[in-house]
């Protein structure tokens, strides 16, 4: 399938071109016109896969027929009454002098004050960090879209510009649940024209406790928009919001968690001891062909300690994790965007959103607290059409987790060495008797002998030592 044949508006397809995609991927494939004809759509399909794209152009399409029917409204009120429209220009309306309204000169024809109209459509994600890998697609994708109007509204950061920027005009909003509640409830978000909601990582909301704000906030948008929804899974409680939520939606399943991910290598390290595992990411950070690397920690602690005691060793590297002021977190995504920064230390819900197509390597160096997780990690690499390696470094009472990620994933993570780094000790082995009397199974690569079921004191205490305060970088 081309992108002609998607019927694209001409603005929209000159953007395609700049941004050197050839053909839509398969999740456009099958998203974009179902959302053209104004279908509501459950969406599953892998980071990387295209899905932003998925959904901002059906909404950059409403947005344009928006501003069609009303500059075709204009018109026809003009012809109406030329007089009225004419005598408008001049004056002030109560409005404009109040500050709620903005005068509003994107269309053709005669400069008019409106009220602040809201939306034409409206994308709620999790974090903050998606929000503006969202915005930043809407504005690649409408970069000939005449004066388009994109707004994020995220917590942690200031309110007036974000006040400002509800008041219009605007025609995509995006943000997370928690702040555009705030600004509902002051009367300040106006969703009455909105036509599309999208939920993006719906899943990811669900987890983080947005329920609630998400029913809200759909309860002040007009019951005739359309819904798109996107998630990993449809299950349990994202499904019954889905069924709340959507009409007689399309189900779109393109990929799921047991995705092969072609495009990205992933290998397993046995790390001995803590000490071990240091000297292993070590090893591979200084390879060659490391473009940029992601590396993830458990904690922001870790994170903060691991990126400090990297910087020590001479590495351009940055921690990014949610205990960050926001002014602060978009710097470090811009630096590791510019490539001021090679290696960026982070936590799962922090590197929510990256896509920073030379990332080259996602390195495990915390293992995920959610097997869910691992997938959305390693998606961070291996992404518009290159291939990225995903190495995971695991100590032995990471087994369990280990085993859980590969039963999700319904696939083996190839166990690898480095030569010199060799484990002293055996690969474990899944043992028959899990702790708590569940049946383990041998289900990948379970051999006799190595680490049975014996108790094991983990080795090393991982960052025990405060590392000193990283070189000005
Ligand atoms: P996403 O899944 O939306 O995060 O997109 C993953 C990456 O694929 C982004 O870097 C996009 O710019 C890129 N991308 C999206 N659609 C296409 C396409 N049709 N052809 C090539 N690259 C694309």
């Amino acid at each position: 399938m081309s992108f002609e044949s998607l019927n694209l508006h001409e603005t929209l397809g000159r953007a395609l071109t700049a941004a050197s995609y050839t053909e839509p991927t398969t999740v456009q494939e099958q998203a974009v016109p179902a959302a053209l004809a104004g279908k509501d759509l459950m969406v599953s399909s892998r980071t990387g896969s295209g899905k932003t794209a998925a959904f901002m152009l059906p909404a950059l399409t409403l947005v344009l027929k928006a501003r069609e029917a009303q500059r075709a409204a204009r018109a026809a009120q003009a012809a109406a009454n030329p007089a009225a429209a004419g005598a408008e220009q001049p004056r002030e309306p109560r409005d404009f002098r109040e500050g709620r309204g903005r005068r509003d000169n994107r269309f053709d024809g005669p400069r008019v004050y409106t009220k602040p109209t809201g939306p034409t459509v409206l994308v709620l994600c999790p974090t903050r960090e998606l929000a503006m890998q969202v915005a930043k697609a809407a504005m690649d994708y409408g970069r000939y879209v005449p004066n388009l109007s994109v707004a994020t509204v995220v917590g942690g950061v200031p309110y007036p510009a974000q006040l400002k920027a509800l008041r219009g005009p605007l025609d995509i909003l995006i943000a997370t649940p928690g702040r555009l509640i705030d600004h509902i409830g002051a009367g300040k978000a106006v969703l009455d024209n909105m036509q599309m909601l999208v939920l993006d990582e719906a899943d990811r909301m669900l987890d983080m406790g947005f329920i609630d704000d998400i029913k809200h906030i759909a309860s002040n948008t007009p019951a005739t928009r359309q819904t798109v929804m996107f998630s990993a899974t449809f299950a349990g409680s994202v499904g019954n919001l889905a069924r709340e939520l959507l009409r007689d939606p399309l189900r779109i399943d393109v990929a799921s968690h047991t995705d092969t991910h072609a495009d990205i290598e992933q290998r397993l390290h046995w790390a001995d001891d803590f000490t071990h595992k240091n000297a292993l990411l070590d090893h591979i950070l200084t390879g060659r062909e490391v473009e940029q690397a992601l590396v993830f920690t458990s904690t922001q602690r870790d994170a903060e300690v691991l990126a400090d005691r990297l910087a020590e060793m001479g590495h351009s590297v940055d921690a990014l994790h949610g205990g960050m002021p926001q002014g602060r977190r978009n710097r470090v995504l811009q630096n590791l965007r510019s490539k001021r920064v090679r290696v960026l230390v982070a936590t799962d819900v922090a590197a929510r959103g990256i896509d920073v197509p030379t990332i080259s390597h996602v390195i495990n160096f915390g293992l995920p607290m959610k097997e869910e997780d691992y997938v959305h990690r390693i998606g961070r690499t291996g992404r518009a059409g290159r291939t990225g390696l995903a190495v995971t470094l695991a100590e032995r009472r990471d087994f369990g987790m280990i085993q859980r990620i590969q039963r999700f994933t319904t696939q083996r993570m190839p166990v690898a060495t480095i030569t010199g780094l060799e484990p002293k000790r055996g690969e474990p082995v899944a043992t028959t008797a899990r702790p708590g009397g569940k049946p383990g199974g041998k289900p990948f690569g379970a051999r006799p002998g190595g680490f049975g079921g014996k108790p094991f004191r983990p080795a090393g205490k991982p960052f025990a030592k405060k590392a000193g305060p990283r070189p000005a970088r």
